[in-house]
């Protein structure tokens, strides 16, 4: 494609400019722009449909960020659509909840083996925060342990970003070497007696780092020290949850967790988060007050049931699996053919890609990215990427016409 018909974002960047006065840093958190690469990616979004997004400038892309995890069937999925409009049309945010609250909590216990009862929120933080808040009623014990650089969300105790948050905050938060059982044991043992909770998510996803599954004996190994010790264990299920398992990523990789949190992709794109436990936390959750005002919002709740049910019937997390495994053979046959070297990293339906003498500068990474996305291939140069249900072989070739290009114009710039 010649350099003329490259995206331009003239829309994106007046709006980024009008944003700047009236919202501190235009857009802020994970999808500010100061995460991508100047120029190369537009600031807003106009519509979405099936795996094709398109931008404020009328670009059009084919999406493998899926809004950062929660588009798993598809923008705009018709089930879903239909399912949260027929909601709509009687209300959504009432004095009481409504029949949903009470179908989707069945359908989560029924397809989940690890849980017992369910309760709903809104964003990820929500869960996570909540599920520590019940392993400390459950147990009567004050810290918690997780993987150091792992992200559990924007609440004090774990934002990756200390600015406005005390010491006191993060004061009961432990920390072990992600795959480390002895890491993990030596930090029980300086603590023994005073761990409520230990929170895993199913895989290392952190941003800024290639993943990294759990090595053979990992997972069994934590269950046996959480049993030994009488720690909660919670699986924060966030970004992986609905894309490897409908029962929860734990039972593709080998983990019985006490309690899941689930959020992004529930609801297909409507915001809904889910916290699930097992009958001996039944009382402990009881124990916790937890609430918020949009909380019983039904739309949301009718999107999930129609999303998991949809999910379950057309093989969603196959086709996931086998799209994500596609782009990544093709993706790997495009660059040991220039000879470039790449890691390719993660379950194929949440994965991740990087280049070996990057050195984690994530350099080539963002020229990649950048040449991807102002072609109409919407990858991220730090964030793993998602695959939807709605991705198509021809999707995935076409997308892999563009990778091509740029994987070209990376070698031609870095020589390796
Ligand atoms: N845990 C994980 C693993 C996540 O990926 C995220 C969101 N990126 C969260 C927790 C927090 O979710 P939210 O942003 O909805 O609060």
């Amino acid at each position: 494609m010649p350099p003329d018909d490259l995206y331009k974002f003239d829309r994106s960047e007046t709006l980024m400019a009008r944003a700047r006065k009236v919202i501190p840093g235009g857009i802020y958190g994970h999808k500010s722009p100061v995460l991508l690469v100047p120029g190369a990616y537009p600031s807003f979004m106009a519509r979405g449909e099936g795996c094709r997004i398109w931008d404020v400038d009328g670009n059009q892309y084919i999406d493998f960020m899926c809004s950062y995890g929660p588009i798993v069937l598809g923008h705009k999925h018709p089930r879903v659509e239909e399912a949260a409009a027929a909601e709509r049309s009687r209300g959504d945010s009432y004095n009481l909840p409504g029949e949903v609250w009470v179908e989707l909590a069945e359908l989560l216990v029924d397809i989940t083996p690890a849980a017992d009862w369910v309760v709903f929120a809104k964003n990820g933080s929500d869960v996570t925060s909540w599920s520590l808040a019940v392993a400390r009623a459950h147990t009567r014990r004050n810290k918690a342990i997780m993987a150091a650089g792992a992200y559990h969300g924007a609440h004090p105790w774990c934002s990756p970003i200390p600015t406005g948050i005390t010491d006191a905050d993060r004061a009961n938060v432990l920390t072990f070497r992600y795959n480390d059982l002895d890491d993990l044991r030596r930090v029980v043992a300086e603590n023994r007696g005073d761990i409520a909770g230990l929170i895993l998510c199913p895989f290392r996803h952190d941003a800024f780092h290639d993943e990294e599954m759990p090595a053979p004996g990992f997972h069994q190994g934590v269950r046996e020290i959480c049993d030994e010790e009488g720690i909660v264990l919670v699986l924060d299920d966030i970004r992986a949850g609905f894309r490897l398992h409908l029962g929860g990523s734990g039972e593709v990789l080998g983990l019985r967790p006490d309690l899941i949190c689930y959020c992004k992709a529930i609801a297909n794109g409507y915001a809904l988060a889910a916290g699930l436990g097992r009958e001996e936390l039944r009382q402990a959750a009881l124990g916790v007050f937890f609430t918020g005002t949009f909380w019983t919002a039904t739309v949301p709740m009718a999107a999930a049931i129609a999303t998991i049910n949809t999910l379950r019937e057309e093989g969603g997390i196959e086709q996931m699996e086998a799209m994500g495994s596609r782009f990544r053979q093709g993706l790997d046959q495009q660059t040991r053919s220039l000879g470039l070297a790449i890691n390719q990293t993660g379950p194929p339906a949440v994965p991740f890609m990087t280049f070996d003498a990057d050195q984690g500068s994530f350099e080539r990474s963002r020229l990649f990215c950048g040449e991807c996305c102002r072609r109409g291939v919407f990858v991220h140069p730090i964030h793993n990427w998602f695959l939807s249900a709605a991705h198509t072989e021809a999707d995935i070739d076409e997308a892999l016409t563009v990778t091509e290009v740029a994987f070209r114009i990376v070698k031609e710039h870095f020589g390796s």
